[in-house]
């Protein structure tokens, strides 16, 4: 083999579609059983930049979604006892939207279908890596799959194994790690005022809230926790939940009537020290687990994998691609981990200079143009000098 991915969640498998045009011989290795246990195919809600939507859709999985993604027209940002609120009009700025939101477990779907049409790629799946060994010649797999013991070699391997990252161990890249002491409810909810097209980001000393516009006038309802309270939040019944989101969310879509199933996610942040260590490299949430505040880990993710693509469809496999790879993510990366970490520490962080420093940055973003078309391009996925797009 050429490559060979280790792990089939959204961003292994986002890397499989955009390898295919490479003329690469591809594996793709995945553990779960089937794409409808796949452990990131879940109840989360994604909100993709517009640069990520674009690029799926050029990769053939748009098409394979049963529900549209819902656009994002609107954000609105505000803080609970600040004065400062921020709308920005993604009209205003010359754009149909800022992005859109998708229900993960569709998103997965549609690439796992995606997936199965792909010439070039071999999938291994449900089969576990148990062993990783490198040489001069590349990598050297064992798996174990439903018929045994298996063995691949490849000249790269990838690690799209997420947090835990088996191969990010085996090949000796140590991580730093940072824990929030916070929890993420996620589920989806009705109110009054059904969805419109607007995102709210709602900050709190208790930790953060959003609202992502969901199809059918639903919307995707996110609510950080701090982690001591957490059990007492989980052990609430849905119609007592519904109140407590409503005290801290406030009245800006009326009475929120109904929520849904409740998912839980501690939130820490963990990031490998190197993305590349002989021939393997790492992305997705092998290379950087963040916080989902900013919406970045997804769209993080397939940068990493348009990047890697671009790389193997110009200059194909060989010894210097980890190392060209690594180079090629440094900036779109630290950028991406900064604003992601700044706004967690900084949304989270109930001391008085923070919270008169929110105020003004709230304000600024609504009254300064030229910081607020800054956001808005990261929002949209805009950051970082590689232009893959071209050879997609
Ligand atoms: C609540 C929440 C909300 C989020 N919201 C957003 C958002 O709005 N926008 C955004 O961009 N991002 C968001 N994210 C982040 C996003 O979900 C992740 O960045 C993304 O899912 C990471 O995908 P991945 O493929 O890298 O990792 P994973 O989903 O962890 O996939 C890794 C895969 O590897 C497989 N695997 C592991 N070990 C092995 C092995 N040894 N052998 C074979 N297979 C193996 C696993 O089974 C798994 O399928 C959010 C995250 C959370 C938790």
């Amino acid at each position: 083999m050429d490559i060979a991915i280790v792990g089939g969640g959204l961003v292994g498998s986002s890397l499989a579609c955009a390898l295919e045009r490479s003329g690469l011989s591809v594996a793709l290795i995945e553990a779960a059983d089937t794409p409808e246990v796949t452990p990131g195919f879940d109840q989360r809600k994604l909100a993709l930049a517009q640069r990520s939507i674009n690029a799926l859709e050029r990769l053939g999985v748009l098409s394979q979604l049963s529900v549209p993604p819902t656009p994002i027209l609107r954000i609105h940002v505000s803080r609970a006892g600040d004065f400062g609120r921020t709308l920005l009009d993604a009209a205003d700025f010359g754009h149909a939207g800022f992005g859109a939101v998708v229900l993960a477990q569709d998103l997965g779907l549609a690439l796992a279908k995606r997936v199965q049409s792909l010439q070039r790629t071999r999938r291994f799946c449900p089969a576990r890596v148990l062993a990783c060994r490198f040489s001069a010649e590349g990598a050297h797999l064992t798996l174990s799959a439903a018929e045994g013991e298996k063995h691949i070699a490849a000249r790269l391997v990838v690690a799209a194994d997420g947090t835990d990252s088996f191969i990010r161990t085996a090949a000796g890249i140590a991580t730093r790690s940072h824990d929030y002491g916070q929890t993420l409810f996620v589920c989806s909810l009705r109110a009054e005022h059904a969805s419109d097209g607007t995102a709210y980001e709602r900050f709190s000393n208790q930790g953060p809230m959003a609202l992502l516009p969901m199809a059918d006038g639903a919307y995707g309802a996110i609510c950080g926790i701090a982690g001591a309270d957490a059990p007492a939040i989980a052990a609430l019944d849905d119609a007592d939940y519904a109140a407590y989101f409503q005290s801290r969310f406030g009245w800006r879509v009326g009475k929120i009537h109904a929520t849904g199933k409740r998912t839980v996610y501690p939130l820490k942040q963990i990031v490998a020290e190197r993305l590349h260590a002989y021939c393997a490299v790492l992305m997705g949430n092998a290379a950087q687990t963040i916080h989902p505040i900013g919406a970045q880990g997804f769209n993080l993710g397939l940068r990493d994998a348009l990047s890697l693509a671009k790389l193997a469809l110009t200059e194909g496999v060989h010894e210097s691609t980890a190392a060209a790879y690594s180079a090629s993510r440094q900036d779109d990366r630290s950028r991406t981990l900064a604003f992601s970490d700044g706004l967690a520490r900084m949304t989270a962080n109930p001391g008085a200079p923070a919270h008169v420093l929110r105020s003004l940055v709230l304000l600024a973003l609504g009254t300064a143009p030229a910081l607020a078309a800054g956001l808005v391009s990261g929002a949209m996925g805009y950051r970082g000098s590689s232009r893959f797009e071209e050879v997609l």
